[in-house]
């Protein structure tokens, strides 16, 4: 039996692929690499000294989706598959909505058909909206500010309407929290194209040299320092978390949302002298409008992850930027290059 991963090469779906196949399970993979590059399976490859089978299919595509599981043996699947960039999709609304929302539609159609029925997807923190208190629970209210939010508000909508249909789905919605950091090997991590949208791949893109200074969006907020707070958490503490998830489903039928996050707050100048310390490297910033949309404070409460799943955020920022840093001086064009700048 195999857990089929959808998005596995992208950035959290690869960290995610290496916990499991380390942890013995068996995996295949399904990705478009619309938003990723085969290299990063190469590399799940070669750090777990395994093979498994990768499916180059676009779950907008569902006859080849049925190919992967008639020739497969998937009792379970993590669904990574998505567009995530919040700008993007306010520029083009009709791909995120047509992507996120007729991908899942398709999964879980094929998914019905073969009688898989457990499946943890990838949801967000973005579907607190602006929230009124912090740390978030899971049972706070939810919205969205953008049509990326809203493909993450309506795909738990129709999870949660899936199992009220039969209730022999097992269904885990994960509300991520700010995933950053990378593989301790440095051979996979966050490779995004063109000019990063997140703070952290900024940050270290200006570390290398290949971006002049770090734009601090705002330093008026009510927070520590004026500055955006957020709840950043480990990519390969966030890998172990689906594993727990996927166990958990292992022995019940339901619905569920989990908050992953480490529950403590950075602000975006406590992140600059957290890379700047653990890096021994020096960030130029300077303050810049707030961004239209973003939100001052966000952080989780994970107290239910831990309660049912037994889960915790084990890594602290530190290890968070000594890793990021890691990835990104030895690959700093991404997966396109392998050879380091001088
Ligand atoms: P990513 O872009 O690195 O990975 C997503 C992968 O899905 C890519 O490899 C892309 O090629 C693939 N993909 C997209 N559409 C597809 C389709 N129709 N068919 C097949 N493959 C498709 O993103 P990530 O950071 O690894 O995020 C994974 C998931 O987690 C996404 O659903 C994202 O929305 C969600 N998420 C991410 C963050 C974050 O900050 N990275 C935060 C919260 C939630
Ligand atoms: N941020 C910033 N400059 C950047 C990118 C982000 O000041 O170039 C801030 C942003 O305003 C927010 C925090 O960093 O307060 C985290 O932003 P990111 O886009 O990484 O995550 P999100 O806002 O989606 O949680």
């Amino acid at each position: 039996m195999a857990i089929l991963i959808t998005g596995g090469a992208g950035y959290i779906g690869s960290h995610t692929c290496v916990q499991l196949i380390s942890q013995g399970y068996k995996i295949v993979v399904v990705d478009s690499l619309s938003n990723s590059n085969i290299e990063s399976l190469n590399r799940v490859s070669e750090l777990t000294d395994t093979e498994f089978p990768f499916y180059n299919v676009n779950l907008l595509d569902p006859d080849s989706l049925e190919r992967v599981f008639e020739e497969n043996h998937i009792d379970s699947v993590i669904h990574f598959a998505g567009l995530k960039a919040v700008g993007e999709s306010v520029l083009r609304p009709l791909d995120y909505y047509h992507n996120n929302l007729t991908g899942t539609f398709n999964l879980c159609k094929v998914m019905e058909k073969f009688h898989v029925k457990k499946i943890v997807f990838s949801s967000s923190a973005t579907v607190y909206g602006n929230p009124k208190l912090v740390p978030i629970k899971e049972d706070a209210p939810l919205s969205a500010t953008s049509p990326y939010g809203q493909t993450k508000l309506m795909t738990e909508q129709v999870l949660r309407d899936l199992f009220e249909a039969d209730s022999g789905w097992s269904i885990a919605l994960l509300r991520y929290f700010n995933p950053i950091g990378a593989h301790l090997s440095g051979r996979i991590g966050e490779d995004p194209t063109g000019i990063p949208n997140n703070l952290m791949p900024f940050i270290s893109q200006v570390a290398i040299g290949k971006l002049d200074q770090l734009s601090i969006y705002g330093n008026d907020y009510a927070t520590v320092d004026g500055t955006g707070v957020r709840d950043y958490i480990h990519v390969v503490d966030l890998a172990k978390g689906h594993i727990k998830a996927l166990e958990h489903l292992m022995g019940t039928t339901g619905v569920e949302a989990f908050n992953l996050g480490t529950g403590k707050g950075y602000s975006v100048l406590q992140m600059v002298k957290a890379f700047e310390k653990a890096t021994r490297t020096a960030i130029t910033y300077s303050i810049a409008p707030r961004r239209p949309g973003d939100i001052a404070e966000c952080y989780a409460d994970s107290t239910k992850a831990k309660k049912v799943l037994g889960w915790v955020a084990e890594k602290e920022i530190e290890e968070m930027c000594r890793d990021t840093w890691r990835w990104q001086q030895r690959n700093p064009h991404g997966y396109k290059h392998d050879q380091v700048l001088t």
